[in-house]
């Protein structure tokens, strides 16, 4: 297998978008799963309380199973829940169960909600053994306590965008919270990715998205589009990754080309953070 170039440090990137059904949750598992089967070591965190991230990267998330939920409420290090994919030896998840659904109401009194993820997950980073070259964390699709946890977590964030009619309704909100996270909490967070999700070149209408994300963002937007293909839709429910259940086909090749470009661009990114760190 080729090797993809390889981050300087650690990139940490929350995917998010409060709308659902974009492709956070396929583009998290695949980019992830794309870049360890290119000899990366990557973490992806589920913050999802549907878990179906976890479900996608083959991981038992059963309510009552420990999770990101026990780390949320301090009961359980990250370590202690971290799996290891079973198609990827350096693809590592933090599975997200159902349980998780009610810690939104549990920690909210806590005067360190906004970073219970943050420190757990500096916790578990700062062990000498573990190294991960990304860390991924997919988030729910809302604005609440667990996607500011994920903002709060990371240096990056990946936002993907399904080419539709209404693809850049929305953005403007989720670019506001992320300034006010920015503001109040985390001054390096960088908006370091978009990709275009659900991809048809045979239509105008998906150019066209392209042409206008791209055209407000050119340096964020990726130049690989994802296709919407069936392949990808159905590998979650083999428990896989479309890297590892049909390798060979349009979504794996798109994923591994989105991929590749989000490595090779690496020493930029942490420059741009670098720059945010020493203004802040
Ligand atoms: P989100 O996490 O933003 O809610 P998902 O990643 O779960 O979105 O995607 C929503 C639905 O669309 C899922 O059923 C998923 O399998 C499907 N889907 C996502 N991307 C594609 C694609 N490129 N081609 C076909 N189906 C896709
Ligand atoms: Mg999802």
């Amino acid at each position: 297998h080729a090797r993809f170039p390889r981050p300087a440090r650690t990139r940490r990137i929350a995917v998010a978008n409060q709308k659902g059904g974009v492709g956070k949750t396929t583009s998290t598992v695949n980019v992830a799963a794309a870049l360890a089967d290119n000899g990366a070591h990557v973490l992806v965190i589920d913050m999802d309380p549907q878990g179906n991230a976890s479900t996608a990267l083959g991981i038992d998330h059963t309510s009552g199973k420990p999770s990101v939920y026990e780390v949320l409420e301090g009961r359980l290090p990250m370590a202690e829940v971290v799996s290891t994919c079973p198609q990827l030896p350096t693809l590592d998840v933090v599975p997200a169960s159902i349980d998780l659904s009610g810690a939104e109401l549990e920690v909210a009194e806590l005067p360190n909600r906004n970073t219970l993820l943050k420190e757990a997950l500096d916790v578990y980073l700062d062990d000498p053994d573990i190294h991960y070259d990304y860390v991924f964390i997919d988030c729910p699709p809302s604005l609440g306590l667990l996607v500011i946890n994920a903002m709060c977590a990371v240096t990056e964030m990946m936002i993907p965008i399904q080419a539709e009619y209404y693809a850049l309704e929305g953005l403007g909100q989720l670019i506001n919270t992320i300034g006010l996270v920015q503001q109040h909490f985390n001054p390096v967070l960088l908006v370091s990715t978009m990709l275009i999700t659900m991809f048809d070149k045979r239509t105008l209408l998906s150019r066209e998205v392209f042409g206008e994300v791209k055209g407000h963002y050119p340096n964020i937007v990726l130049d690989a589009t994802i296709p919407r293909t069936v392949k990808i839709s159905e590998a979650p429910s083999f428990s896989q990754s479309v890297v590892t259940y049909d390798p060979k086909g349009m979504g794996a090749i798109a994923y591994g080309e989105a991929a590749l470009e989000i490595a090779r661009r690496s020493p930029s990114v942490l420059e741009a953070i670098d720059a945010r760190r020493n203004n802040a």
